[in-house]
C-alpha cells in the first residue's frame, strides 16, 4: 500500500429541516404513510409551478456564511434530467453553474491534534427524490414520494482528503455544524445526512488525480470509513496487478463489507442541464445576507476556543464537548457550578457519563443525569466528602436510583475518613497482620509502600482520605 496516495472528495446532502418542501407546500416531515404528503407540484403534474421556499434559502445563507463562503448574490436553479420510477418529473430541479454557496472551507482535527483546512467547493440547493422500497414487497417495487421535494443542501468538498479517517473528521464536522446551525436535523437512520464518497488512488508525489469511483448513498459514519478503505485497498490492486480503475458509480454493501459496480461512465447520463424556465435566477441583496449572517450562534471551533480560554481546557477536550451545543451546554453548566475544577467536569462528563449514555444509547439531553446531579457529586469531591475513587462507586449508584450524590454517600456509608486517629488505627492493625512485608520494606524495599497504601484502603473500605492516609503511612512505617 505504500507509495500510493488517497485522494477523497465528499458530496454531502443535508436535507434541510423546514417545515415544507422546497418548491411546494406539502409537509417534509419524516414518516407518514406512503404518498400521502407529495403533493401535485412534487409529482410533476403539468401546468403546475414551483414557489422557492425562502425558509430554504435563509438556511443555505447560514451555512454559507458560517463556513465563509462566497454567498451568491445571483443563483440559478437548473433542469437535470434523468428517468427514474421515483422522480416522477424527469428531472430534479438543482443549481448547476451558479450555486447559492461556494468557496468554503471547514477545519477538521487530525489524529496527532494539528488543524488541516478543506476546501468546500459549494453548496447547492436542490430537491431529493422518492425513494424505491422492497422490502416486505415481493416480486414488486414500491414508490413512496413522500421525500420528493424535500430541501437539500448538497455540501461539495475539494478533492483534498488524504485517508478514510480525514474523510470521517470532515463529514463529522460538517454533521456538528448543520446540527449548530439549526438547518438539518442530521438524522442518519432517516437520510437526512448522507454521503457520496469520491475515491482515487494516484502514486505518492503525483500531481495529477487518479481516475475516481463515486460510492453513492452512504449513511452512517462507520460505513463511510469502511466504504473507503475497501476502495482504496481494490484500486490500488488492480492497478498493482496491471488494471485500470474505470471511472464508475459503486454502491457499499455493509453485509458484505464491500462495494460493487452500479454504473459505469459510458452507461452515465448526460442530465443535460439548463436553466429552469419555471424558476426566476435567485437574487438575494446585501441587506438579506447581512442579516442571516447577523444571527449565527456561537459555531463549534469559536466555543472550542473559548473552552480552552475560559476553563483551561485541553483543545482536545474542548472539541469533544463541543461535538454538539447540548454537550457543550452541559459540560458548562457542570463547570459553572463546580468553578474550582473545570478539568475534572470536563473528564466527568466526557468519559463515566459519556460512557453510561452510550451503554444506553441515550442522548445527553435526555435528562438522564441532569447537570447539577452530576455537578453535586463533583462538589463532593472537591470537597473531600469521597475520593475520586468512591466517587465512580456513587455515580453508578446515582445513575441507577436517580438519586443525588449526598443521598448515595448517605445511605451507602461511603463518606471519606478523614478522622486522623481512626486512619492511624487502620494503619496499626494492617502493619500487625502483615509483620513479613513490614520488615522487608523496613530492609530497603520501598515498592511495598504501594501494597500497604492498598491493605489500608481495603480495611477501610476505600474510604480513607488518600492524602492523609500517604501522610500518616510515611510517618508510621519506618518505626
Ligand atoms: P460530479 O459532479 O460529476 O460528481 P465533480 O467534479 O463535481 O463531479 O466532483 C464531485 C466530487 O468528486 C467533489 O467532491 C470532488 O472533490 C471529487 N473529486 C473529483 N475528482 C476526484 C478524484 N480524481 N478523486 C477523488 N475525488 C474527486
Ligand atoms: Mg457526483
Amino acid at each position: 500500500m505504500s507509495g500510493w496516495e488517497t485522494v477523497i472528495g465528499l458530496e454531502i446532502h443535508a436535507q434541510l429541516a423546514t417545515r415544507s418542501k422546497i418548491f411546494s407546500g406539502a409537509s417534509s416531515a419524516y414518516g407518514a404513510a406512503p404518498n400521502t404528503q407529495a403533493c401535485l407540484v412534487d409529482l410533476g403534474y403539468p401546468g403546475v409551478l414551483p414557489v422557492l421556499n425562502a425558509e430554504a434559502v435563509r438556511m443555505a445563507v447560514r451555512f454559507g456564511t458560517a463556513i465563509g463562503a462566497r454567498i451568491a448574490r445571483q443563483s440559478v436553479f437548473a433542469r437535470k434530467n434523468y428517468f427514474y420510477p421515483d422522480l416522477p418529473k424527469g428531472y430534479q430541479i438543482s443549481q448547476y453553474e451558479l450555486p447559492i454557496v461556494a468557496h468554503g472551507a471547514i477545519d477538521i482535527v487530525l489524529d496527532d491534534g494539528s488543524v488541516k483546512r478543506v476546501g468546500v467547493t459549494r453548496a447547492h440547493l436542490e430537491e431529493d427524490a422518492g425513494k424505491s422500497l422492497h422490502e416486505g414487497l415481493p416480486g414488486v417495487t414500491g414508490i413512496d414520494l413522500n421525500r420528493a421535494g424535500t430541501p437539500l443542501l448538497e455540501i461539495v468538498s475539494e478533492p483534498q482528503l488524504r485517508s478514510a479517517k480525514e474523510a470521517v473528521a470532515y463529514m463529522k464536522k460538517v454533521h456538528t455544524l448543520v446540527r449548530y446551525l439549526e438547518i438539518c436535523d442530521g438524522n442518519m437512520q432517516e437520510g437526512s445526512f448522507r454521503c457520496d464518497a469520491n475515491v482515487s488512488v494516484r502514486p505518492k508525489g503525483s500531481d495529477k488525480l487518479g481516475t475516481r469511483a463515486e460510492i453513492k448513498n452512504v449513511n452512517s459514519f462507520r460505513f463511510v470509513e469502511k466504504a473507503i478503505q475497501y476502495e482504496v485497498t481494490r484500486q490500488i490492486e488492480l492497478i498493482e496487478s496491471g488494471g485500470t480503475v474505470v471511472q464508475e458509480t459503486r454502491l457499499y454493501d455493509p453485509d458484505k463489507g464491500e462495494t460493487r459496480s452500479m454504473r459505469s461512465k459510458e452507461e452515465a447520463n448526460d442530465y443535460r442541464y439548463f436553466p429552469d424556465p419555471d424558476l426566476l435566477p435567485l437574487t438575494l441583496d446585501e441587506e438579506y445576507i447581512e442579516a442571516v449572517g447577523a444571527q449565527l450562534p456561537e459555531l463549534p471551533d469559536a466555543k472550542a476556543a473559548r473552552l480552552v480560554a475560559q476553563y483551561g481546557l485541553p483543545a482536545y477536550d474542548a472539541g469533544v464537548l463541543t461535538a454538539s451545543r447540548e454537550l457543550a451546554d452541559y459540560y458548562e453548566a457542570v463547570a459553572r457550578a463546580v468553578p474550582s475544577q473545570p478539568k475534572l467536569a470536563a473528564n466527568w462528563v466526557m468519559g463515566d457519563l459519556s460512557a453510561a449514555l452510550n451503554k444506553e444509547g441515550l442522548d445527553i439531553g435526555a435528562g438522564r443525569m441532569p447537570a447539577e446531579r452530576l455537578a453535586g457529586l463533583l462538589t463532593r469531591i472537591v470537597d473531600e466528602t469521597i475520593s475520586g475513587k468512591i466517587a465512580k462507586e456513587v455515580f453508578e449508584a446515582m445513575w441507577a436510583s436517580g438519586d443525588s450524590a449526598d443521598r448515595v454517600i448517605e445511605a451507602k456509608g461511603l463518606k471519606q475518613i478523614t478522622d486522623g486517629a481512626a486512619i492511624e488505627r487502620a494503619i496499626e492493625e494492617v502493619m500487625a497482620k502483615n509483620p513479613a512485608q513490614l520488615a522487608e520494606y523496613r530492609a530497603g524495599k520501598d515498592k511495598l509502600f504501594g501494597f500497604f497504601v492498598g491493605q489500608v484502603m481495603k480495611a477501610t473500605g476505600g474510604k480513607a482520605n488518600p492524602a492523609q492516609l500517604n501522610e500518616l503511612l510515611k510517618k508510621k512505617l519506618p518505626g
